[in-house]
Parts: C-alpha cells; sequence; structure tokens
C-alpha cells in the first residue's frame, strides 16, 4: 500500500473543505463532506485519475453533505456516515438550502450510518470512527492511527472550535468532544477540518484559546 494523501476541494459558499482522502500508490480513495459544487469534486477526481469507492460524511450542515446524493449518483457509491443523531439534519438538507440560498442542496440518506468505535476504510487505510456531538449532535471524526492523521469536520479548527449556535448546538458537549476524545489522541496528530488551514492536536492544545 502507499501512502495516504489528502487533497482538499473548497465547496459550497461557506468555502468548505471537500476532502479527497486516497492512496497515493493505486489512486484509490474516498470523498469526504461534498457539501456541493460536484462538478468541481468531479474534475479534480478525474484530472488525477482518483477512483472513489465511497462519500464519509462527517456531519449533517448542508456545504458538507448537501451534494452528497449527486456525488453519490454521479459515481454509484454508498453514503456513510455521520452518526444516526444526526438524521433529522440531513433530512431537512433542502430547506436548508433554501434559507442559505444554495441551489441544488438535496437530502441526503446515508447507505450506513456510523458509532463510535467502528471503523471504515479503503484499501488498507483503517479509520476509527469518534462520535463527537456538540457542533452538530451526530458528528463523527474519522481517525487513521497510523497515519497519525484525524479528519476533524467541524468540531475543531486552527485557533478555534466548531459553532454552536445552530439547532442540536450544545457547546459544552463540543469541548468534552475535542478535550476527551481527539487531544488524548496524542499532539503529534495532524488535523483537516471543514473550513480553512487543518495543523496539529498539540498546537492547539496548547494554544487555542477555546481549549485553555
Ligand atoms: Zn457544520
Ligand atoms: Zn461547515
Amino acid at each position: 500500500m502507499g501512502q495516504l494523501n489528502a487533497g482538499i476541494v473548497p465547496v459550497t459558499p461557506f468555502q468548505q473543505n471537500c476532502t479527497i482522502l486516497f492512496d497515493m500508490d493505486d489512486k484509490h480513495g474516498v470523498v469526504v463532506d461534498p457539501g456541493g459544487d460536484i462538478d468541481k469534486v468531479l474534475a479534480v477526481l478525474k484530472d488525477n485519475a482518483i477512483t472513489a469507492a465511497a462519500i464519509w460524511i462527517t456531519h449533517g450542515h448542508i456545504d458538507h453533505a448537501g451534494g452528497a446524493m449527486e456525488l453519490k449518483e454521479a459515481l454509484g457509491i454508498e453514503i456513510i456516515g455521520p452518526h444516526e443523531a444526526d438524521k433529522l439534519l440531513l433530512d431537512n438538507l433542502e430547506n436548508q438550502g433554501q434559507r442559505y440560498g444554495i441551489a441544488g442542496a438535496r437530502n441526503c440518506v446515508p447507505d450506513r450510518f456510523l458509532a463510535e468505535g467502528e471503523t471504515v476504510s479503503f484499501g488498507s487505510h483503517m479509520f476509527e470512527v469518534l462520535h463527537c456531538p456538540g457542533h452538530a449532535p451526530g458528528h463523527v471524526v474519522y481517525y487513521n492511527r497510523a497515519a497519525k492523521f484525524a479528519h476533524v469536520g467541524d468540531v475543531l479548527f486552527r485557533g478555534s472550535v466548531g459553532r454552536t449556535d445552530l439547532p442540536g448546538g450544545d457547546h459544552a458537549a463540543l469541548i468534552a468532544s475535542i478535550k476527551n476524545k481527539l487531544l488524548p489522541l496524542g499532539d503529534e496528530i495532524g488535523f483537516i477540518c471543514g473550513h480553512g488551514l487543518g495543523g496539529r492536536f498539540g498546537e492547539e492544545r496548547r494554544t487555542n484559546p477555546f481549549l485553555t
């Protein structure tokens, strides 16, 4: 197996980091959080000769899941995640789209919900599922122990944390998710998040104003 690599495609007016995780050698991978702009995502896959085996969703917000059904149909692949606690959000993406003026967003019906402790994989790249509520009730994080890498969605950002003023948000739960589930994985863990630049857990543990 080759090295795990990641490519980011900013999508939707929220500039969400749709992330293509793939194997450097065989170019097989998954698309995490195709919130929209699916033509752009498909073009990046094609231009880089990457074959997507599945769609993984971190949580049920429109900028992360609004384009999932369109991508599923275009590629004939399954939607996996998030945790079932986000079903209500996923069932209302079309309403969210109207509210935020995002055309083409569709309600998302995952083929499989995920729970704490499950694993998902492509090729030999295995990711542990961590249920991290707070920003959204069913938010999951995908953690690859071997690569010391986590995709944290909108749980944690560089120098910030996810907002908790949206339906189902809970600030205390969010901070508990970060402090009890993410930071204990180790300072050296690198992360990609849903918006902006990623970083390392150690840097956030030391300098993130929401965690000190
Ligand atoms: Zn979100
Ligand atoms: Zn987001």
